[in-house]
């Protein structure tokens, strides 16, 4: 059995770690003494989307438990074959979003720009698992038609980095981004969307630090955590310095059954995140996407578990339960109806709200 420890990691700089993520699903149980529930249906899963999983974020899931709420976000399962009816290959309709060169343009004032198609780590939920990277990616010398497009748009006011994972794009290229962006002088804020600092927190170095501490942009950080045992030391002196660099840190998180679908886990992971600077942004309902139907909590269990949350928790540390929907103005905030206590329903009169 391979010994896990996050700290023995520190010594690595993260491209390192990043090469060394496991890729073999048997090598992952083996080092967590769980050869005994390799099933090849789990290989069949990983060739529809790919198994990736940091050593780092691996030595954070207990030995010996096939449960736990770490490694069943990455796990390829069997149950990941089954068609459900309703689970779709691109449930928010990203393709129509698409308005060219890598730009996907859904709200108003805000603009999301696909960096990359890869990650660090792949989640078995994830909305964009057979999302068609290679036809929509701003790559490197594909940014010139996407910056242009911009600066063509004044109403853009926020540019979003997304992918895939956007730092895993290396300083230089994200230097070389943020520096375009930063010359179009109708943008005001840049977001960035990514899970990389909560599965490799040795990803935030001092370029990186420089870089976004830096740019005229006002930055904030949308970090991607579901559970309090992803919040770690080594994670809290990640994000630190970003922190007195003046970004804002937000968390999303995606409300997944058998992982964090119970108050006190949600309560702990917002505490949590507070403590370490972050304040907990959405709870996302499960975007219905193929191949993730056994994540799924219906809205009924999520809006009492949501109401849970809201009486044991102050009011600033409560994430919005949201739902992304295909073609709808903003993301739309789940309310149950004060009428009909039976009853649930989206609530519209939150669209403008953050996206
Ligand atoms: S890190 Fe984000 S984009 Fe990448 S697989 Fe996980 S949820 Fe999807």
């Amino acid at each position: 059995m391979i010994p896990l420890s996050p700290t023995s990691l520190k010594t690595e700089n993260w491209q390192q770690q990043l090469a060394d993520a496991y890729c073999q699903i048997e090598d992952l149980l083996s080092a967590l003494g769980l050869s005994e529930f390799y099933r090849p249906e789990m290989e069949t899963a990983a060739e529809k989307f790919g198994f990736r999983v940091p050593r780092y974020f691996a030595a954070l899931m207990k030995q010996g438990d096939i449960n736990d709420p770490l490694l069943l976000q990455v796990l390829p399962v069997s149950a990941e074959l089954v068609p459900t009816p309703g689970f779709t290959r691109d449930p928010l309709d990203d393709q129509a979003a698409h308005v060219g060169h890598g730009i996907l343009h859904k709200y108003h004032g805000r603009a999301l720009l696909i960096t990359t198609g890869s990650c660090a780590i792949n989640c078995r939920y994830c909305f964009r698992r057979h999302f068609p990277y290679a036809d929509h990616l701003a790559l490197r010398d594909q940014w010139q038609p996407a910056l242009e497009q911009i600066r063509q748009t004044p109403d853009i006011r926020e540019i979003i980095l997304s992918g895939g994972d956007p730092l895993i794009l290396s300083n230089a290229r994200l230097a070389a981004l943020v520096h375009a962006l930063e010359n179009i002088p109708h943008l005001r804020r840049l977001r960035i969307h990514t899970r990389l600092p909560v599965v490799l927190p040795a990803r935030i170095d001092s370029q990186l630090l420089e870089l976004l501490g830096s740019t005229r942009l006002a930055t904030s950080m949308v970090i991607h955590a579901n559970h309090s045992q992803e919040l770690t030391v080594e994670l809290e002196h990640a994000l630190s310095p970003l922190r007195e660099a003046g970004i804002t840190l937000l968390n999303q998180s995606v409300l997944l059954k058998g992982i964090n679908d119970e108050a006190s886990t949600l309560v702990q992971l917002c505490e949590s995140l507070f403590s370490m600077g972050v304040l907990p942004y959405y709870l996302h309902q499960l975007d219905r996407v193929d191949g993730a139907a056994h994540f799924a909590v219906d809205d009924v269990t999520a809006l009492l578990l949501h109401e849970d949350m809201e009486r044991l928790l102050p009011g600033y540390l409560l994430p919005r339960l949201v739902r992304e929907t295909a073609g709808a103005k903003s993301k739309q905030t789940l309310h149950r109806s004060q009428n009909q206590k039976n009853s649930f329903q989206c609530d519209q009169r939150h669209h403008n709200h953050l996206t």
